[in-house]
């Protein structure tokens, strides 16, 4: 990196006073651990994703694990899982003993398509995992048109898809399923955070009781009994349960940054859509945008190389490097990683260019046009285009 530039992250959450304050304010209140700021970041989170219940969890892999637990996935079925995804998304089904399988993505949006999905169900298939890659919302309608009919559940994996829509509501809205992240490397961010939404508010109970140690009656609710003076409330354990809790220091935070999602949104829309535009002369590059059917918050803004594009994408990733822009490789590929490379499966073209020809361009809600320009011209120089001076 030259001397005394500034250099330009991948990523920055997007994090105020605001936040620092409503934190605080968890602290001064003496109920750190999961209680009524958990419980009014689950109201407002089920509101904002149009379905009757929320129940928020320490991350989106936890998130993905109790979905499956209540979805009735065990030892000896198998769960369809694009290779293209986080480890998390694979992951998730082997903790409940279950097998992943692996099936290819389509090119435009990164995702499992009905078509990718069928060749590779079998009389064991249970559940597929949908994930909307980088924001970009899956066909969650065509999925669910190939499967409900064998009784296959889909769980809609959007960890990184708050505040994207499917056919004019939000991601998550028409899953029986869906889990979010609030990991800083997405949009909404509580530290380490996720949720689990549903389409039924039966399925709640459970999924409450599941993260917290299976206890038939919550610390809280036990609390506000003793307040009330009434008899103590004694729980039990009537399942294995896990502890997979969300505090309310991080669900305050939650609060703070769900109100600021649109602006998030729309800021993430206005820079993609910069950067598709100084981009648009480059022969073959292909950049990520709305399918016909939803839009994206632009979770990850990724760019593909043509092939022949003058130089590798790891080589491309230390050109940028060496003009103060940390650029990251694309969505990884978990068939290829030694965890899963004893795992069968069918031919995953598609993924594969994905994962060796892509990265990731910094995308964040604070990143200047001034800076996007740098990225740009960094590029640009890279594939031998010419470009106006920009600094
Ligand atoms: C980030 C991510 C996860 C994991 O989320 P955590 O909250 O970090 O557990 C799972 N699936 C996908 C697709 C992700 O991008």
């Amino acid at each position: 990196m030259g001397g005394g530039v500034e250099r330009i992250p991948v990523m920055r959450p997007w994090l105020g006073d605001e936040e620092a304050e409503a934190a605080a304010d968890a602290v001064r209140s003496g109920w750190v651990a999961q209680g009524p700021r958990v419980a009014a970041f689950e109201r407002a989170f089920a509101a904002h994703v149009e379905v009757p219940a929320a129940v928020a969890v320490s991350s989106c892999t936890t998130a993905l694990h109790l979905a499956l637990i209540n979805a009735g996935v065990g030892p000896g079925d198998e769960v369809v899982v694009p290779s293209l995804s986080f480890v998390a998304t694979a992951n998730a089904v082997r903790y409940v003993g279950a097998r992943p399988v692996f099936a290819d993505v389509e090119l435009a949006t990164g995702n499992l398509t009905a078509a990718t999905v069928e060749p590779v169900l079998t009389a064991a298939t249970r559940a597929v995992i949908l994930v909307d890659q980088g924001g970009i919302p899956a066909d969650l309608d065509g999925m669910r048109a190939l499967v409900d009919r064998r009784g296959i559940v889909v769980v809609e994996d959007a960890a990184c898809a708050a505040g994207s829509t499917y056919k004019g509501r939000p991601v998550g809205a028409g899953a029986v399923y869906a889990t979010f992240s609030f990991h800083p490397r997405k949009l909404l961010t509580t530290g380490e955070g996720g949720m689990v939404t549903v389409a039924r508010a039966e399925a709640a109970p459970r999924l409450r009781r599941l993260r917290e140690h299976g206890m038939s009656v919550s610390a809280a609710d036990r609390d506000a009994a003793d307040r009330a003076g009434g008899a103590p409330v004694v729980e039990t354990y009537d399942e294995l349960g896990f502890n997979h809790r969300m505090t309310d220091i991080q669900a305050a935070v939650g609060l703070v940054q769900l109100g600021k999602l649109p602006a998030m949104v729309a800021r993430r829309r206005e820079l993609a859509a910069r950067y598709r535009e100084l981009l648009a002369d480059l022969p073959g590059l292909v950049t990520p945008a709305d399918p016909g059917y939803g839009t994206t918050n632009h979770q990850a803004f990724w760019v593909l190389l043509p092939a022949d594009f003058p130089m590798s994408r790891d080589d491309l990733l230390g050109a940028l490097a060496r003009e103060g822009v940390s650029a990251r490789r694309g969505i990884m590929a978990a068939h290829l990683e030694p965890v899963y490379a004893d795992v069968e499966h069918v031919p995953l073209p598609v993924t594969e260019r994905l994962t060796r020809d892509s990265l990731i361009l910094p995308l964040f809600h604070d990143l200047t046009e001034h800076q996007q320009d740098r990225v740009v011209a960094a590029l640009r120089a890279a594939a031998g285009a010419r470009t106006a001076a920009v600094r």
